[in-house]
């Protein structure tokens, strides 16, 4: 099974993470599927606008942390980062290794594609769910979608693409992150964090009618008004905002390696699950 499948519809790119079985957790063969399917759709001239999309219930439960596909110690060839391969590195330099090339260099990479971009989010949008629909430049959600990063849980202070201030206003982040609470679509509507809410049986209607619509649209026009967009947020301190965090980021692994079981502090998703249900 292809664990990210793509399709063209006229002007519009649908790429679309196909784990259903593990609601469509995000692992490193994954990663670089979405990173072959978006450049794919860059690459084709007729494509105007890219969906990212989650097959079955749920947009995304996060990064793999624990279904038997995960292949967090494989190699792979390194596309956003000249970071050296972590495999067969001990510790922090695995872990920012591995941490640099497929999540923040990853999510950097893809925010910076050259066209738009819309995340069609359903059910659940967990923690490393959220780095893939802020990656996007518009998000379309459904009335059932829920966005959450609970891994203060784990000790780590949000997840390794720290959109989180500049995707709502600071002070919601800071209750989103110290909670780790889902954030119903309504009220991630409210607070900005997306662009659309409607039914669910009306998702896919919905975020294609507003893809085409911006299709219609010069596509160099198209790539210079995101860009603009992009320079004024990283003007606003966002990438470096996201530098210095994501050194945080890892103290909190090392700090977790150091003292528990593992640099997750010893919790997988059965954990974090239970964590979240007693809450
Ligand atoms: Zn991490």
């Amino acid at each position: 099974m292809t664990v990210v499948r793509y399709e063209r519809r006229g002007p519009v790119a649908v790429v679309t993470m196909n784990r259903p079985k593990y609601r469509n957790a995000q692992n490193s063969a994954m990663t670089y599927a979405l990173d072959e399917a978006f450049y794919r759709a860059v690459a084709d001239d007729e494509v105007k606008v890219i969906v990212l999309a989650g097959e079955g219930k749920h947009f995304s439960a996060g990064h793999d942390i624990g279904t038997p596909e995960r292949d967090a110690h494989v190699s792979f060839t390194r596309k956003a980062s000249l970071w050296w391969d972590h495999v067969g590195k001990e510790g922090a330099e695995s872990r920012f290794a591995r941490e640099s090339e497929v999540y923040l260099g990853m999510c950097r990479r893809w925010r910076e594609i050259p066209k738009p971009t819309i995340a069609m989010v359903q059910g659940a949008c967990i923690a490393g769910g959220l780095m893939l629909a802020w990656v996007c430049d518009l998000i379309v959600a459904s009335d059932d979608a829920f966005f959450a990063d609970p891994v203060v849980r784990m000790g780590i202070p949000g997840v390794e693409y720290f959109a989180h201030p500049w995707a709502m206003p600071p002070r919601i982040a800071k209750e989103f992150l110290f909670t780790g609470d889902r954030m119903p679509a309504r009220r991630a509507y409210e607070v900005g964090m997306v662009n659309r809410v409607v039914a669910r049986e009306e998702l896919e209607a919905e975020t294609f009618a507003l893809a085409e619509r911006i299709a219609a649209m010069p596509r160099l026009g198209l790539a210079l008004t995101k860009k603009a967009v992009n320079q004024a947020e990283d003007l606003q301190g966002m990438r470096a905002g996201m530098d210095s965090v994501f050194g945080l980021h890892h103290l909190a692994h090392a700090h977790n390696a150091e003292t528990s079981a593992d640099s997750l502090a010893g919790m997988d998703p059965r954990s974090m699950k239970a964590a979240a249900d007693g809450s």
